[in-house]
């Protein structure tokens, strides 16, 4: 497959990029299950083998956290290149990826053992190119979408040396001497660990020469920069995220990634915004949604208060007046316009969808008999129950019961499907008898 037409893994599977371990799981069982090579005619195996392959190998990397984080942040090309004995084909390389990962972000150091540095194999660097982008994500409350936010931050990163103008050397008269440790390669062969398991060739940057192929000798080295050519500077960087942006919005600090004297100018950082769940409210778009809690007086006689505190600390009164007995039921839904998230660069925003919740009075709430009469006589009569001719009972018996918390007995340990227990099993890590018990009722 060509690099540059590669599928979306999450398609493949067809799910949110938000999907859960569970999702990914129960997508994929489905997937697997209608696209098997054994279960097509003879002329469409060969499309339905690539199919399944795609699906498994969507499957292998979703399901795994450590490739998963890899596939969001560089997609295909995280697994692509660098496999032993394959082709270049022009793709993102290893060298690249992992200089992505690990350059320049202060905070990310201790990667030690590894040989100088990232910089990629002459042979492959792209000169004169742009250099490298830094992906970097970036967590945010639902609070500081609704009202923006700057924020600063010190990064480090590499810059050219000043005193040597990226050469490395002294001065412009002494010529650097060919490198013995790569023999003017610029490069070295190391088994780098690419998963668990895995272990792939790879051509790093000679640590001896900094991948130039050449070196100064000590006493020609530049002071300042000790023949690295870049130096390690501190910059306070300021991000900036406006109001009313979205999870997976991306935010470019632009040329604020680590100068390499190859690159023509350096890359940039970026920033993908992710969105922390929030406790109270939910969001979709510009709208939001939450719970309206009252209690079965406000529902049956209406009520004017403070019902929840907004996102920006306001508070947000409702008046509910039911004339004659009109009811707020449990689940009914109140929308507030404009009252949601704003929009981006303008000044209108989102609804804000209530979903209402009743809270029962405790138990014991009524203490006497006059009590109990008193709210009898003020909610409506119940019919009298009146069977059709033919449906009276002949037998009727009282029976007597007991409060349980929830469904979970009903059924349980009987292995039939429709037990409810069984429903909940469905959730957990574990639904291959879940997905069975699907398959078997239909
Ligand atoms: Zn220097
Ligand atoms: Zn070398």
């Amino acid at each position: 497959m060509a690099a540059n037409q590669e599928e979306d893994l999450y398609e493949v599977l067809n799910i949110p990029k938000t999907a859960t371990k569970a999702e990914v799981k129960k997508a994929y069982h489905k997937a697997a299950l209608t696209s098997h090579p054994d279960k097509v005619p003879d002329d469409q195996r060969e499309a339905a083998d690539a199919k399944f392959k795609s699906i498994s190998r969507a499957y292998e990397i979703l399901s795994d956290d450590n490739d998963r984080v890899l596939y969001d942040q560089h997609g295909m090309a995280a697994f692509q290149k660098g496999t032993p004995g394959g082709p270049s084909n022009g793709g993102v390389d290893m060298d690249d990826l992992f200089a992505q990962m690990f350059g320049g972000m202060g905070g990310m150091g201790g990667m030690g053992g590894m040989g100088g540095g990232f910089d990629s194999n002459p042979a492959q660097r792209r000169k004169g190119e742009k250099g490298r982008n830094e992906m970097q994500q970036y967590e945010v409350t639902l609070e500081e979408l609704y009202k923006g936010k700057t924020t600063k931050f010190a990064s480090t990163k590499s810059v050219i040396c000043d005193h040597c103008k990226g050469s490395g050397g002294k001065s412009d008269k002494i010529k650097p001497k060919p490198c013995g440790t790569c023999k003017g390669r610029g490069s070295t062969v190391q088994l780098v660990p690419v998963g668990p398991g895995l272990v792939t060739q790879k051509s790093v940057a000679c640590s001896t020469c900094h991948g130039m192929g050449s070196y100064y000798a000590d006493k020609d080295k530049c002071k300042k920069c000790k023949g690295s050519r870049t130096v390690k500077q501190k910059k306070l960087l300021e991000l900036y995220i406006p109001r009313g942006s979205r999870q997976g919005e991306r935010i470019v600090l632009a040329g604020e990634a680590d100068q390499n004297p190859d690159d023509a100018s350096p890359g940039d950082i970026i920033f993908e915004l992710s969105e922390a769940d929030h406790p109270i409210f939910e969001r979709a778009g510009d709208d939001l949604h939450a719970d309206l809690n009252i209690t079965l007086s406000e529902a049956l006689t209406g009520f004017n208060r403070v019902a929840l505190l907004h996102l920006d600390g306001r508070g947000i009164q409702i008046n509910v007046e039911q004339p004659s007995g009109k009811v707020l039921r449990p689940d009914e839904v109140i929308k507030v316009r404009g009252e949601g998230m704003p929009v981006k660069r303008s000044d209108s925003k989102g609804d804000l969808y209530l979903s209402v919740k009743i809270e029962f009075p405790k138990d014991g709430w009524l203490k006497d008999q006059a009590a109990v009469d008193k709210v009898r006589a003020v909610l409506p009569v119940p019919p009298e129950k009146k069977y059709k001719v033919g449906e009276t009972p002949d037998v009727v018996d009282e029976v007597s019961f007991e409060r349980v918390e929830n469904l979970e007995g009903f059924g349980a340990g009987s292995g039939d499907p429709r037990a409810a227990s069984a429903q909940w099993e469905d959730d957990d890590d574990d639904d291959d008898d879940g997905a069975q018990a699907q398959c078997a009722q239909q």
